[in-house]
């Protein structure tokens, strides 16, 4: 969400002339788009913080803004905090300074990437009990069917050839709207726009994912087979602590219906390690589970307390740093196992590869399931599908070449 954005930040002040520069040093204009999900991510927007702070005392000629979840409601307190930054905005917020104002429903880039992210809905009804998301970010706000297809329309005629659409929960889509569309509702729509080739979402919520969106990816062409579904712990009271709202069976349930209905379907998840209570009989619940659905990929995570959340007030951070150091090793180390063999299945099958540009001499894209594939050739092939015969496998990418 951070990323895209800044990509539309970006895509705004080159409408309005500006131009990137290397670094802060040669910058105007510098905005830090903050993420707080995890205290290293703080820490990490904090230090460039700290950077500016000098810089600005350097040349206060130059204009720092702030944005993304670091920007609370109390205004008054960041601004006794950072007097340095000359403007703060929420994260989604419109951006409006120096004579620069954003329009709704904001600057799309001039030249789209091949695949281009688009926001559906903004902030989370859920308060997950770890989460400074809701804080942050607000409450669910949709945005209209037709305002998302005008969007994603103008980015294929931009040369984008998937889309991504984003959300904190984008399977509560549309719950707020007046007449309510749903997650399946819009992919069926988007999938009628001619010269889009794919269509993928992302973040989905195991207790919001319904029967129609499993049969909306099962049956429309453009949209990918693969989900990311957070499932954050495998044992029940770790879930119930959490506030997630469903239990591991129930997850497994879940899995098993996709897997039914797309029985290709790649799947990955997000796990946090070291929540309070979270001791070896509970963390080894969360091992039993990811061994038994065996994802496609997993995001592991330490547990770390954010500020206003219910966790951070009601329970004590109990699982030391070492230990959650420990258990974050395990899960990676069991997951590249597991990635390992799944990847292993692809070779010699033919993927159907979207390219995305060119690193060292190689050509990259993604799989319809998201595996990341490189080739070698000597045609252009960026921004179009190229048919790959994977030849090596890794737990993380996939390597092949199109055969003449
Ligand atoms: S669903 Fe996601 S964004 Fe919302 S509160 Fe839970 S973890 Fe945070």
């Amino acid at each position: 969400m951070n990323q895209a954005e800044s990509e539309r930040l970006e895509a705004l002040l080159e409408s309005r002339g500006y131009l990137p520069v290397p670094g802060t040093e040669e910058a105007d204009l510098i905005i830090i788009n903050s993420c707080v999900v995890r205290r290293s991510a703080e820490n990490r927007a904090l230090n460039k913080l700290m950077l500016l702070r000098h810089l600005k005392k350097k040349c206060p000629e130059k204009k720092v803004a702030l944005t993304g979840c670091l920007v609370s409601d109390d205004l008054e307190a960041l601004k006794q905090q950072y007097p340095f930054v000359d403007h703060f905005f929420k994260a989604g917020e419109k951006f409006c300074f120096e004579g620069i104002t954003d329009s709704d429903p904001g600057e799309l880039p001039a030249q789209a990437s091949v695949s281009s992210p688009v926001t559906i809905i903004q902030g989370c009804n859920n308060y997950c009990t770890y989460c400074i998301v809701p804080y942050r970010r607000g409450r669910e706000k949709s945005r209209p069917p037709a305002e998302i297809a005008r969007e994603a329309e103008t980015l294929v005629v931009r040369g984008a050839r998937e889309i991504v659409l984003l959300g904190q929960n984008v399977d509560s889509y549309g719950q707020d709207l007046p007449e309510k569309p749903d997650l399946a509702n819009l992919l069926e729509m988007l999938n009628g726009i001619n010269g889009l080739w794919r269509i993928r979402f992302l973040t989905s919520h195991p207790k919001d994912m319904s029967l129609r969106l499993i049969e909306a990816i099962a049956s429309l062409d453009k949209v990918c087979e693969k989900v990311n579904l957070p499932v954050q712990a495998g044992d029940d009271e770790i879930l119930a602590a959490m506030g997630r709202g469903y239990t591991a069976e129930q997850y497994i349930t879940l899995v098993e219906s996709l897997r039914k209905a797309v029985p290709e379907i790649a799947l990955t998840t997000d796990v946090i390690v070291g929540f309070p209570g979270e001791d070896e009989r509970r963390f080894n619940n969360t091992l039993r589970l990811l061994r038994r659905i065996r994802f496609d990929g997993v995001h592991a995570a330490m547990y770390s307390p954010r500020p206003e959340t219910l966790a951070a007030k009601k329970f004590v951070d109990d699982v030391s740093k070492d230990e959650k150091k420990r258990r974050v090793k395990l899960v990676e180390e069991m997951q590249a196992e597991i990635a390992g063999v799944i990847n292993a299945r692809l070779a010699g099958q033919k993927q159907e590869v979207l390219v995305e540009g060119r690193k060292k001499g190689r050509w990259y894209g993604r799989s319809r399931s998201d595996k990341l594939v490189f080739f070698e050739h000597s045609g252009n092939w960026s921004g179009r599908l190229a048919p790959v015969t994977i030849e090596n496998t890794s737990p993380w990418s996939l390597k092949g070449r199109i055969k003449q």
